[in-house]
């Protein structure tokens, strides 16, 4: 189904998290507030069913006449349309949440994408956010329970977080989805970077804050792909939103227009590494050579460092699959949102 976003910047946002500035990631400002005429108008324009898709804010926190009149629109677009969204966990707790839920089912949504960038307590707290694990995993087993679908946003390179804190989270996050059998749960992973004006840029500019190289956050975000793959999840992307705004507001950090597709061939390389190929080569669809030759060939020359056996030996050990055959993961696939 085609996604039309919209991007509702900073609205319904208790507090401003570190290492936000939704005006750079989404190019929108808060000015130019989204009227629900402009959602309804643009949902009367659609031919066919639309995901309508509210990001850049705590949609769920908006003032509630506000929010049901943005959730309306899906009225006006074709049969089949519906609603996805990005909202802060606690949203959804007491009975506030109770209400939220109960105005929720009355329209059709698609996937309820929750902002939970770690689940360790010290991580959430020096980042600014007035969550912790219990209540995020409380709140997304009772969007689970209630039968909508969850969508997890994941960040690496915080302050003060590990990989394998990293890694716990996603297990977390995935020990709840198994409560729903044949159901998938989509991921995204954002690396932290430092945006100008942001409370983490005066972190970093005291040297209380360091971000991650490149090459670190692209293996750490190649290592959470496998596992989410194993877990489960349908990762549906990687990396922010490439545009102009963004680009002009980074001001250190692992930034890189095409960073899903480092990520892509450290989880390639991480696959790879686990099959040994001294005795028989390596076999890939072809649709993802470029994951190891892009870049400089990074995904060859980490394959080598990662199990010891020369880059130009590792190249003979290759054999391809004919196109057609696709990876198993959709990041892998035609038609992925990767960045
Ligand atoms: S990270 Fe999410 S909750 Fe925090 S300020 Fe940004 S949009 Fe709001």
């Amino acid at each position: 189904m085609k996604r039309m976003a919209f991007f509702v910047p900073f609205q319904g946002c208790g507090r401003r998290c570190v290492y936000c500035d939704q005006r750079a990631i989404t190019g929108a400002s808060e000015m130019d507030a989204l009227t629900p005429d402009a959602v309804k108008s643009a949902a009367r324009s659609c031919a066919a069913p639309v995901e309508l898709c509210f990001f850049g804010g705590s949609f769920a926190r908006i003032e509630p006449s506000l929010m049901e009149s943005y959730l309306e629109a899906v009225s006006l677009a074709p049969e089949g349309s519906r609603v996805t969204f990005s909202s802060y966990p606690g949203d959804f707790e007491g009975a506030g949440g109770a209400r939220i839920i109960e105005t929720l089912k009355k329209y059709p949504i698609g996937t309820i994408e929750l902002g939970t960038p770690s689940l360790d307590p010290l991580v959430l707290r020096v980042c600014g956010r007035d969550d912790d694990p219990v209540r995020v995993k409380g709140a997304i087993a009772t969007l689970r329970d209630a039968g909508f679908r969850i969508g997890a946003q994941i960040m690496i390179g915080l302050p003060r977080q590990t990989p394998e804190s990293s890694m716990r989270d996603i297990e977390s996050i995935a020990a709840l989805m198994s409560g729903r059998p044949g159901e998938t749960w989509d991921l995204r992973i954002y690396p932290c970077l430092v945006l100008r004006g942001t409370e983490l840029e005066s972190l970093y500019r005291a040297g209380e804050y360091t971000p991650l190289g490149l090459e670190d956050a692209a293996r750490r975000a190649g290592a959470l792909l496998l596992a989410a793959a194993r877990l489960g999840f349908r990762a549906i992307r990687v990396g922010l939103l490439e545009s102009a705004s963004l680009r002009e507001s980074v001001i250190a950090g692992p930034y890189h227009q095409s960073f899903g597709e480092l990520a892509l061939s450290e989880k390639l390389a991480l696959e790879l590494a686990g099959a040994s190929a001294r005795d028989e080569p390596w076999e890939i669809d072809r649709s993802r050579i470029s994951q190891l030759t892009g870049h400089g060939g990074r995904g060859i020359r980490r394959l080598a460092e990662l199990t010891g056996i020369p880059a130009e030996t590792v190249r003979k050990s290759l054999t391809f699959r004919p196109e057609g055959s696709r990876g198993e993961h959709p990041l892998d696939g035609p038609g992925a949102t990767i960045q």
